[in-house]
């Protein structure tokens, strides 16, 4: 059996906690690998070696932090096979996902490579008489991370590009359920130059969390994942003064308008809401068709293509669609809450509870489900299930699709498809979520726009990566000074009033 280590200090380090947790492979159920708990002695040992390095690495020019990331950027290039591969051993999604998820980190690690144009800084010159005014935007010192399970390269690489380079050191606290590319990810960083101690990998469950939150050295904490916990880390981390900002789970709507080109519409909704087997936060997984007569139109194009679908490990050749969730307990979660829709009176159009892959009984696979006639009061809408469900709730109206999505606790993602342009730009304008889609199933911004949703997805004020990253990572310093003149000539004996 596989011990996997902690990154401390440059170094694979092994846990002294004597805790440790199972990591699975999902498509055959079998423990892989063992990976250490920390307690809160490791983590403090961590941040000791942290701060005695961020000094020196904020003092490095930003130029030379820059090509670090460069670096990274070309070894990330190189490596992706392999991460892509170590990925979907432990998460289960398939290759080109997985590739997909190094390559969304990536990009933000190219975009943190402008570090030298995002933290020039603001000058006014002449801001009175010998006056002049200007602003640094300055690193914050330890900062740390903690992060998910769905998306285990591309989300702590969002945390740590620009965290580090703007001239921090960063604790990364990745998934229990997925350590093994986080920790590559660290011994990359530091092939592409970073000194020791600037990234560490920590690894743990909630006792390696409460340490961070609780540090007093730590000064920032990004959280990605579930609500109920982004909540607690955000009270607690804010109330302990630290800068924190939390991303939490999801419930994406697409409205489908009766105007929409219905083929586009039921291929979008495949990839958006079974692609990872739904487990994205942007995933779609509420269709709302305005209309019964729409409704019924993409309903008879969804079923045969959900019908088509190929679920399997990942290494099961390039028509796999989707492989399976995550742990056991995921899978017994998605099947109680299909049992729920049931019972609550939702149709099971497509109905994958028997759903069995030969050679894979122990795996975590769930088949593609499809339920019509959903409504607001089922767990099936209220809930997010993270897996290949898709809910159809039909809108008799425009203004009802949008006041559902609207009134949703959740605030991540929405798309709506159509080909009005005045329908488009009105959602656009009126709808209370953070990422929106025209015709786009997920609208996942790119590196130099910001991720965030609103509502119960989001606490805290400022999104991830884009410009919004270098303004969390950084505290701005704004001087004020003069010089008077005069000094040239001599002494001067009076005392003179400000011209
Ligand atoms: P999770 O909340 O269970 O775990 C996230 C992290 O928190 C992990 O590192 C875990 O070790 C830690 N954690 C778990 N329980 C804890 C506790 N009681 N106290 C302290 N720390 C704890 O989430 P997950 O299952 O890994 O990820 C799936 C969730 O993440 C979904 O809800 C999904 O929507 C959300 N997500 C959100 C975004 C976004 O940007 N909004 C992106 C990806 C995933």
């Amino acid at each position: 059996m596989q011990e996997l280590t902690h990154y401390i200090g440059g170094a694979h380090v092994k846990g002294t906690s004597g805790r440790f947790a199972d990591v699975y492979n999902p498509a055959t159920g079998e423990v892989q690998a063992k990976v250490p708990l920390a307690n809160a002695d490791e983590m403090a040992q961590a941040v000791d070696i942290a701060a005695k390095a961020q000094p020196a690495w904020a003092a490095t020019n930003p130029q030379r932090r820059a090509r670090v990331m460069m670096k990274f950027v070309d070894l990330l290039n190189r490596d992706m096979d392999k991460l892509a591969e170590a990925l979907s051993r432990e998460h289960g999604k398939t290759l080109p996902d997985a590739a997909g998820d190094v390559q969304r980190g990536l990009e933000v690690a190219e975009y943190c490579i402008g570090a030298p144009e995002m933290l020039k800084g603001d000058f006014t010159d002449g801001a009175g008489p010998g006056i002049d005014m200007y602003s640094m935007k300055q690193a914050l010192g330890v900062t740390a991370g903690i992060t998910p399970f769905n998306f285990p390269a591309m989300i702590p690489m969002w945390m740590f590009a620009p965290a580090i380079v703007c001239g921090n050191a960063f604790i990364l606290k990745p998934s229990e359920r997925d350590p093994s590319v986080p920790l590559m990810l660290a011994e990359l960083m530091e092939e592409a130059g970073l000194p020791k101690g600037i990234l560490q990998v920590v690894n743990g469950d909630k006792e390696a969390v409460d340490a961070i939150l609780d540090h007093d050295v730590i000064q920032s904490i990004g959280f990605v994942g579930s609500t109920p916990i982004a909540e607690y880390i955000y009270g607690r981390g804010c109330s302990n003064g630290k800068r924190v900002q939390c991303f939490g789970g999801a419930k994406n709507h697409m409205i489908i308008m009766p105007d929409a080109d219905m083929d586009k519409a039921a291929d979008a909704l495949i990839g958006a809401g079974y692609g990872a087997a739904g487990e994205r936060c942007m995933a779609i997984s509420v269709a709302v068709p305005v209309g019964d007569e729409t409704a019924d139109r993409l309903i008879e194009k969804l079923v045969p293509r959900i019908e088509k679908l190929k679920v399997g490990p990942y290494t099961g050749g390039n028509d796999v669609d989707y492989g399976p969730v995550i742990t056991a307990a995921a899978k017994a979660n998605i099947l109680s809450l299909i049992e729920s829709g049931v019972t609550q009176g939702a149709d099971l159009v497509v109905d994958g509870r028997d759903f069995n892959l030969q050679g894979y009984e122990d795996g975590y696979f769930v088949g593609p489900h499809l339920f019509d006639n959903v409504t607001k009061e089922m767990d099936i809408y209220k809930k997010e299930i993270f897996g290949p469900v898709l809910s159809c709730v039909r809108a008799q109206s425009y203004e009802e699709a949008i006041g559902l999505a609207m009134d949703h606790e959740y605030g991540n993602g929405t798309a709506i498809f159509t080909r009005d342009g005045d329908a488009a730009r009105d959602f656009a304008s009126r709808i209370n979520i953070g990422m929106v889609g025209i015709n786009v199933p997920i609208p996942v911004p790119l590196a130099y726009h910001t991720f965030g949703g609103w509502k119960k997805s989001v606490f805290g004020d400022l999104n991830q990566h884009g410009p919004d990253a270098f303004k969390f990572y950084t505290r701005t310093k704004t001087v004020t000074s003069r010089w008077p003149s005069g000094i040239k000539e001599g002494g001067e004996f009076n005392f003179k009033p400000m011209e």
